[in-house]
């Protein structure tokens, strides 16, 4: 065998204690490349399942952001009326026209400028009318008016009402996860019998804010799955019972005479209930919303309404418009599809979020 030049043998010894090292390195950043993505993943899948980084936000900061786009319109429009004179007839007569264009609706619009014609003596300056219009907002809007769950003596009963796809039953689903996150046994009735969709929708939510759930077939009489959902209830020693129902047009004169039948199976299963009938209403569906209100309201006791979809809406004014116009409280604003997406109505907040003071013209 020929001899090897000792220079040879440590040339041939660095070079591959440089491979040894750059494989070394390699493998380590290999692993931790495997490592990092799993613990992020994990770390934002717990956070997403557990706790949505919405609920983070205060209520100000979430009515802000769902109500961008109304703000655009309503306060836009505002500080260019607000900016040509000062404040006179026909400059409110144009800001009569920017609320109705905001939905707040022909008779609130018509209600808050009379009020502001009141508060204001002629030529009035421009911050004096936006606190007057802030102000009359403000009282149209009302309290906020909690909706009293809890009853030593049975389960606290919800009936939930509204037409097709404003958003009854990812709203009882929201329900449910308030509930349960503040201790609550909760059960849900799918009492929406016409599609078989609606119960295995209904049941997902169940699943994810770990309420029960009482189904019948596709088909089966609403009447019959509240009944057995209310005496499950009962026997099982459940809170708070939420009651699903189907779209029914308001139109259609049968199947407001379900709701109505419905409504008093409840009472006699549970004396005294439902201790709440909450209406859905679709905030993207603008006046129409209204005339669905009034249908229901004449079938059943409406307690409270739940606004859905105001955010990515530019239609906030309908709070407005529901308050003046039904005289019931807003209880609640969907603001997303999420569980946690569902805000108690907070008129202050509200406000600031539809007509920023930081916003006014006058800043
Ligand atoms: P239902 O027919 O009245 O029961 O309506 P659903 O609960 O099935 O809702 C219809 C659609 O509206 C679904 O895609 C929901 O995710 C959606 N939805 C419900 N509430 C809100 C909301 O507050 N914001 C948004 N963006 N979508 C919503
Ligand atoms: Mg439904």
């Amino acid at each position: 065998m020929p001899e090897v030049p000792i220079s040879l043998w440590l040339w041939g010894g660095a070079w591959l204690l440089c491979l040894l090292v750059a494989l070394v390195a390699e493998l380590r950043r290999d692993s931790a490349e495997v490592a990092g993505p799993a613990t992020e993943i994990g770390a934002g899948g717990d956070v997403a399942e557990t706790s949505e980084p919405v609920q983070l936000a205060t209520p100000g900061d979430r009515f802000a952001r769902a109500l961008a786009k109304s703000r655009g319109a309503l306060a836009g429009r505002l500080r260019e009326i607000l900016a040509a004179s000062p404040a006179d007839g026909p400059l409110l007569e144009g800001l009569e026209e920017a609320l109705i264009a905001s939905d707040v609706g022909v008779a609130a619009a018509t209600r808050l400028i009379g009020g502001l014609r009141e508060r204001l003596g002629a030529g009035a300056d421009r911050s004096a009318l936006e606190r007057a219009l802030r102000d009359e907002l403000r009282a149209l809007l009302g309290a906020p008016v909690p909706e009293g769950v809890g009853r030593p003596d049975g389960p606290w009963v919800q009936l939930v009402v509204g037409v097709n796809g404003v958003g009854k039953t990812t709203t009882i689903g929201k329900l449910a996860s308030r509930h349960a996150a503040a201790g609550r046994r909760v059960l849900l009735v799918a009492g929406d019998t016409f599609r078989a969709a609606a119960a295995d929708q209904l049941a997902i939510w169940a699943e994810r804010s770990g309420a029960e759930i009482v189904r019948q077939a596709p088909g089966s009489d609403p009447s019959a799955v509240v009944f057995d959902g209310l005496e499950a209830a009962k026997a099982r020693g459940i809170d708070v019972v939420l009651i699903d129902t189907a779209g029914r047009l308001h139109t259609k004169v049968n199947l407001m005479e379900e709701l109505k039948k419905v409504n008093r199976v409840i009472g006699r299963v549970v004396p005294g209930a439902p201790h709440d009938v909450l209406l859905i209403l679709d905030a993207t569906t603008g006046q129409n919303a209204l005339a669905q209100a009034r249908a229901f309201a004449g079938a059943v006791d409406v307690g409270g309404v739940a606004l859905t979809k105001l955010d990515g809406s530019a239609r906030g004014g309908m709070a407005v418009a529901v308050r003046s116009e039904l005289g019931v409280p807003i209880r609640y604003v969907g603001l997303g599809e999420g569980a946690a997406d569902l805000q108690p109505f907070d008129p202050e907040a509200f406000l600031e979020g539809l007509l920023p003071q930081a916003d006014c013209v006058s800043a």
